[in-house]
């Protein structure tokens, strides 16, 4: 996709601190963290947003998901469960989607955020 800057990135046209990478995903640092780990699990293939997925992307999708808490260990914000309570650590896994759902760039991305905290905006 001409003009899609993630679709630039993917195709190596443009830098990014990549973390992961294969055949149908790229996973790299977002330029302005919003806390102390802040990735984006991209897919290569152009798709818009969520909602312009359907049957066909749920093998992508799930894939993208069960990246999350992986990478998400390796980068030092991984989720430790206890037998019992809420365990330790962990992050946020999230889509925006469209305007209202505070969407910037229109080639589908899950954020995965976490670290210590206090993050940006919260107390
Ligand atoms: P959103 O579309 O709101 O889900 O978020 C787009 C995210 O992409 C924002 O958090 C940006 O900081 C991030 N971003 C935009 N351009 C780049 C880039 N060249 N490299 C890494 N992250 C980027
Ligand atoms: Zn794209």
């Amino acid at each position: 996709m001409d003009n899609c800057i993630f679709c630039k990135i993917a195709a190596k046209q443009i830098p990014s601190k990549t973390i992961f990478e294969d055949d149908d995903l790229i996973v790299f640092h977002d330029i302005r963290p919003a806390a102390p780990v802040h990735f984006l699990i991209v897919p290569k293939q152009h798709i818009p947003t969520l909602a312009d997925c359907g049957e066909a992307e749920h093998a992508l999708l799930g894939k993208m998901m069960t990246l999350a808490p992986k990478l998400a260990q390796e980068q030092g914000c991984g989720y430790v469960a206890s037998g019992e309570g809420p365990g330790k650590g962990g992050f946020k896994a999230m889509f925006h989607i469209g305007p209202d759902g505070g969407q910037e760039v229109y080639h589908l991305h899950l954020h995965v955020i976490g670290g210590p905290h206090p993050w940006r905006g919260e107390r």
